[in-house]
Parts: C-alpha cells; structure tokens; sequence
C-alpha cells in the first residue's frame, strides 16, 4: 500500500426500515481461535504468488470456508506485476446464504509481499506476513466459524483477495498506484456474481498487531463516511475505543479503494495507522521481518473481529 490523494466519490445512505426487528444476540468472537487461524497461515510460509506455501494457503483457506458451510468460488488469472512477472493470482470467495438479497462484503488480502523493502536486513527475502494478510484473514476465518453456529439475517460473503501486496519496492517509481491491489481490481471488472451488490463492505488489513490503533482511514472516510462510522461507533459502543480512534488519516491505497469506486461497494478499512508525528503510518513491522507471530495479539483480533461480528450480526 501506498499514500494517495484522489477526489472523493458520492456515498448513498443505507436504506431505512420501519419493520420491527427480533433481538439477536451476537455471538462471542474468540480471538484465540482467530490467532489459531493467523498461525496456520504462517505455518505455510510467505504466502507469495507462484509458490508451494501459496498454493497450498489456497487450499487451506477454500477447504476452511467450505467447511463452515459457504458456497466457494475460486477466481483464477494470470495478472502482471509491476516489473512484468507473471503472477497465477486466486481470489477465494466464499458466500454465505448466497440466495439472500441483502448482502455484506468483508474482505482482506491472503499473500504475502515478497520482499522485505522496509528492512535492514534480508530486503530481498520475502516475509511472514502475520499481521500483514495473516490477521484479517484469521479473523475472517472466525468470523466464518460464527456464522456456521448462527446465521445472520444478510447474507455474507468473505473475500480473500490475492495479489494485494506485490506493488514496487520502496524507491521503484511506477508513476501510480495500480501496481498494488491486482487481486481486488481484477474483482472489480470481473465479479464472482454478474451484477454482485453488497449495501457495505468492510475491509480487514493489518488487525492483529499488540500496539495496533484503527484510525479512520481517509479513503474510506473520502468514499464511504456512513459505513466507516458505523463500524467505529460499533467498535466504541462494545468498549474497544481504545483501539478505534477517531482521527482521520491521509488517504491510502488499498483495496477497499479498488473495491468502492471501481467495484460500487462502499466500504470502509480496518487498518492499523499511526497519525501522531514519530509513528506516523502503518507501524514498525510494516513490510520487514519483524511481521511475524511474535507481534499478534488475540485482545486485538478480538476487539476487531466483535465488532465486525456485531455489525453483521445486529444488521
Ligand atoms: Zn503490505
């Protein structure tokens, strides 16, 4: 991912209903399950395109969400990198209740970025990517879990995407930004469902770090204020507003950019980004070899996958 500025698009507010609604409890989100689910990816190895540890990932992850009960499609292309390599790129989608109407998208990317570009050592290795893909696909994979015990009234889908992370190491210009996100933009002019619609998606990067703070994130806030706003006021309402701030951060390039104003799914991104002056950005571990299972944290996959839990569960 990179810092962007772009104009910013018109977003619809959600419908409104009159009916009167059961009271549904949210079930209990467990982050130790979800750290589980972060360390099996990890197991594999980097999850970089056109390697075993990435094709075997796949499979894990297509078996996992069938075995919580979604209907599973598997994109596959062949997208270009930034420096012209070929990557074998799978989206793996898998829809609960897929004939419901009303719809939710949560999404975040699976693989790994194939170097190490903001290290001082080792640049050229790729690295474990816990937190940067493994978090906010374990809690996904939690959150898939959830809905295999209890149902929601919307329908859901979870969407990894692929290729997120492949974009030109720190100091190769590219002139813009769509060397990164691959797996997303393709999404976007190629959806899973002709005419797919979801009233909001949530977009999970980066969420499992033990000095992880959510600010909110300016392209979201740019494309899509409403859902950003009902995520964080879900967040402060269950008592994690010591991880969701407040402030908004410059606009970033992630796929929730690809998503929204390619894709028409406005949404909103969960992703650790630092605002004050010595940390400003994405934190220490951000694209070195210090992402790894040693900066996860379970209270912090926690207070990310409830809250998500409670907006779907109580939509
Ligand atoms: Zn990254």
């Amino acid at each position: 991912m990179m810092v962007v500025l772009f104009s910013c698009t018109e977003d619809k507010p959600s419908s409104q209903t009159t009916q009167q609604k059961p009271v549904v409890v949210t079930p209990s989100f467990s982050g130790d399950s979800a750290y589980k689910f972060v360390a099996d990816q990890v197991a594999f190895g980097p999850r970089v395109p056109n390697t075993t540890a990435h094709a075997n990932c796949a499979v894990y992850l297509k078996e996992k969400l069938e075995g919580y009960g979604a209907d599973v499609i598997v994109q596959e292309a062949v997208v270009t990198a930034f420096d012209g390599k070929a990557l074998n790129m799978k989206n793996i989608i898998g829809q609960f209740s897929p004939e419901k109407k009303n719809r939710v998208m949560l999404y975040a990317h699976w693989d790994t970025r194939p170097f190490a570009d903001k290290d001082s050592t080792r640049q050229n290795e790729p690295i474990d990517g816990a937190n940067d893909g493994g978090s906010g696909v374990g809690v996904l994979l939690e959150i898939a879990r959830l809905l295999h015990s209890q149902p929601t009234n919307v329908g859901v889908d979870i969407v990894f995407f692929d290729t997120e992370d492949y974009g030109a190491p720190e100091g190769v210009e590219t002139g813009d930004y769509t060397d990164w996100c691959l797996g997303s933009q393709y999404w976007a002019k190629n959806k899973h469902v002709a005419n797919y619609r979801a009233k909001y998606g949530i977009l999970l990067d980066m969420v499992g770090s033990s000095d992880a703070v959510f600010n909110r994130e300016g392209t979201s806030m740019a494309t899509s204020p409403m859902v950003v706003d009902k995520v964080w006021r879900t967040a402060q309402k269950l008592g994690y507003g010591g991880y969701f701030k407040d402030t908004v951060t410059p606009q970033t390039v992630d796929d929730n950019y690809f998503v929204t104003v390619m894709g028409g799914i406005p949404s909103a991104n969960i992703v650790q980004y630092h605002v004050d002056v010595l940390t400003m950005g994405y934190g220490f571990f951000h694209h070195t070899h210090k992402d790894n299972m040693d900066i996860i944290d379970p209270n912090t996959l926690k207070a990310v996958g409830q809250t998500v839990a409670d907006c779907i569960y109580q939509d």
